[in-house]
């Protein structure tokens, strides 16, 4: 009898299959949803945890919000210190999106659901969904943009003129950086082949270019010893730049290298943070991608949501995100490339109010 009691009361409880001795708790809404974001450095992320806090509050949830400092072992902790509090779900945008393997086992032990937010988590069939936006796309913005400015409309063999252009990329431990990177060489490539485009300091793979945790003094370091090593007479163009925070150290390189204000190169940025936007209104900064981050967070709550309440949450690829051990299924969203021409949408989509643009 009390074999039975036991299986009953266990089976109450929502012990039900799946990957074996799974524990899952009843469905319905309420207790505490687990963020764990990387950095406060960039406003990006600052954002999307007050973005997604709030709005789980208002779905009828509590949030526990955990910033890991850019460091793989703060992150682990926290995400550990929250399966033993017993939090429900899990949202989390990686540090290192190989370094969660073990953590995400004891997340699977204890029942939590895992949603992979904005940086796919990879190496662990334990990443229940993937929130982010369309990644191969923010690249080919990036590159494309880099063309139109220097009015490249076709490879053209046979072209006189050549411009010289350097290639930043991202962290090497996030698995966004390859997308971003892949998308951008998509369209540049062409024009690599035809000589149209030419990298001085021959720095062409990605693994060349790529900037530890997306530090914009290590990108500024970097463009100074480009500039110093590869630019005697010859003057850079473009600089393909993934985030915001880079192109800001790139553009203080170049500055003190002497250019100024008339003949900076074209410089990229993702994020539209509020100094890059201000630097592009000054003339300095080209571009930037912008990627709505309360769109995101929404995303993200209302597939947490849906997860804990039984439903299915909305996604639309369910085969280009293969994390090694799984194809997570995915919801993406759009980026927007924005320049001078219409920083103005930031402020129509209430994402920055007038005043702070000035
Ligand atoms: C995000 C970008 C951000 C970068 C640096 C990437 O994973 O997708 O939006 O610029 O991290 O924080």
């Amino acid at each position: 009898l009390a074999a039975v009691l036991l299986i009953g009361s266990l089976t109450a409880c929502g012990q039900e299959a799946r990957g074996g001795s799974r524990y899952v708790p009843e469905k319905g809404k309420g207790g505490t949803i687990g963020l764990a974001m990387p950095t406060k450095s960039s406003e990006r992320w600052i954002a999307d945890g007050k973005n997604m806090a709030e709005q789980f509050h208002k779905a009828g949830y509590k949030t526990d919000l955990q910033y890991g400092d850019d460091k793989v072992e703060n992150q682990v902790a926290q995400i550990e210190n929250m399966i033993t509090k017993g939090h429900r779900l899990l949202v989390v945008a990686a540090i290192n999106g190989s370094a969660l393997t073990d953590v995400l086992q004891r997340a699977h032990d204890a029942g939590i659901p895992v949603i992979s937010y904005d940086r796919l988590i990879l190496g662990t069939p334990y990443v229940d969904y993937y929130a982010s936006f369309d990644n191969e796309k923010v690249g080919r913005l990036q590159g494309q943009y880099i063309l139109d400015r220097l009015k490249l409309k076709k490879p053209d063999k046979g072209a006189e003129k050549h411009y010289n252009i350097e290639l930043f990329a991202g962290s090497p431990n996030d698995n966004n950086t390859k997308y971003f990177w892949g998308g951008a060489m998509k369209v540049l490539d062409p024009y690599f082949k035809s000589g149209q485009l030419v990298v001085r300091s021959k720095q062409t793979e990605m693994n060349q270019a790529t900037t530890q945790d997306w530090n914009g003094g290590i990108a500024q370091k970097r463009m100074d010893d480009l500039i110093s090593k590869s630019y005697g007479d010859e003057k850079v163009d473009a600089v393909l730049s993934p985030y915001d925070g880079m192109s800001l150290g790139i553009i203080s390189a170049l500055k003190s290298a002497g250019y100024d204000a008339k003949d900076l190169p074209v410089v990229t940025g993702q994020d539209a943070e509020l100094a890059s936007v201000k630097s592009i209104a000054r003339g300095e900064q080209t571009q930037t991608v912008f990627k709505d981050t309360r769109k995101l967070a929404k995303q993200a709550v209302q597939m947490g949501d849906a997860v804990l309440t039984g439903k299915k949450p909305e996604v639309n690829n369910v085969t280009d995100y293969d994390n090694g051990k799984r194809v997570v299924p995915a919801y993406l969203l759009n980026p927007v490339s924005v320049d001078k021409s219409n920083t103005q949408l930031l402020v129509d989509e209430g994402y920055f109010t007038a005043g702070q643009l000035k």
